[in-house]
């Protein structure tokens, strides 16, 4: 792989945290994925903007991640540069009375929680929803009548030559589990989100009963990346998943959830091949049965 040693070195020089060879089991939700060549955390914009320009002039592979809730890494891992945006965009700041501007890697609970703590109505919907704010626009992350359409006003981002440009909601194109960002793959840096006034209490009760139903709901206790399938038009995939008999059903580690059909969960040792095997037979059998093909909502990665 080229210029992996020199990027190490300038993301070093550039004091950002480095690692190698890390497995990406340690990163992701599912608890999956083999190790990557370098894992690189900047610590700010400029810092990522300079390795990102790097990494195009030495035509080494980029995959961007936020909080890796909805990825399922190949057991062979990944080969080039893995940008993790976390806590080197982590601002969180009120712009106006209505207006939040939020880091890509700030954690959609915080959010949540800066919100109801200034009386701000609007994100309730994604108390609950484990990712970052980045990865929340990037999959136009929602849940409960409400997605990041809704609130987002504007994002900021760098594109692969290391240059920093701006969207609004409009040039976003969000719409169900889309945004523009899956096409030109730029790395999100912040947002701003515009929320209403609302009363504290309301709100934080709100975020309390939707988290209840979460953890009535989904299988929390066990990894996983959340909903496996895209919902179709006019059905739940889990619902359909749960018709076709395939609850419980194991391969190696990775089972249908017994308590959520639309997960697959990680009882133990699951490997990326284990849940892709899953996957393709539980398509087969729900195409077979029910005449409806599954869409993953899952970002895979394997080189
Ligand atoms: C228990 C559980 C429950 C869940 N419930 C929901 C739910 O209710 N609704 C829902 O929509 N999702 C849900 N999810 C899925 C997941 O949390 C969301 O898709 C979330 O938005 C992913 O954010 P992330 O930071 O973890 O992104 P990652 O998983 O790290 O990445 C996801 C994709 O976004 C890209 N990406 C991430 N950050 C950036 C960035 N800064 N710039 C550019 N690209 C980036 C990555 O390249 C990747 O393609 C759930 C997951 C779990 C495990």
């Amino acid at each position: 792989m080229t210029g992996l040693k020199e990027i190490e070195d300038k993301a070093r020089g550039l004091g950002c945290k480095v690692l190698k060879d890390v497995p990406m089991s340690l990163y992701t939700s599912f608890k999956i994925g083999g190790p990557c060549d370098l894992m690189v955390s900047p610590n700010s914009a400029e810092a990522l903007s300079q390795l990102l320009r790097m990494c195009r002039e030495m035509e080494t592979p980029v995959i961007l991640m936020g909080n890796g809730t909805n990825l399922l890494v190949s057991d062979k891992g990944i080969r080039g540069v893995v940008f993790r945006i976390c806590d080197g965009f982590s601002e969180l700041c009120l712009k106006d009375e209505n207006t939040v501007i939020c880091g890509a890697g700030v954690p959609l609970s915080k959010l949540c929680h800066f919100a109801s703590k200034h009386s701000l109505s609007g994100l309730e919907f994604a108390y609950g929803i484990p990712g970052f704010a980045g990865g929340a626009v990037y999959m136009n992350a929602g849940a409960y009548g409400g997605e990041m359409k809704d609130v987002v006003i504007k994002t900021r981002h760098i594109d692969m030559d290391g240059n920093i440009g701006e969207f609004t909601n409009d040039e976003l194109s969000l719409s169900y589990r889309h945004s523009v960002y899956q096409e030109n793959g730029y790395a999100i840096i912040s947002l701003e989100i515009g929320l209403q006034k609302g009363n504290r209490e309301e709100i934080k009760a709100k975020m309390d009963e939707l988290m209840n139903c979460r953890i009535t709901k989904q299988p929390l206790d066990l990894p996983s990346c959340g909903s496996v399938f895209k919902r179709p038009v006019g059905c739940y995939a889990a619902a359909l998943i749960e018709e076709c008999g395939l609850k419980g059903y194991t391969i190696g580690g990775a089972q249908v959830s017994v308590k959520h059909c639309g997960f697959i969960v990680n009882i133990g040792g699951a490997t990326c091949s284990d849940v892709l095997k899953l996957i393709e037979h539980i398509k087969a059998v729900v195409k077979e049965k029910t005449n409806v093909e599954l869409e993953c909502e899952v970002k895979y990665i394997g080189n």
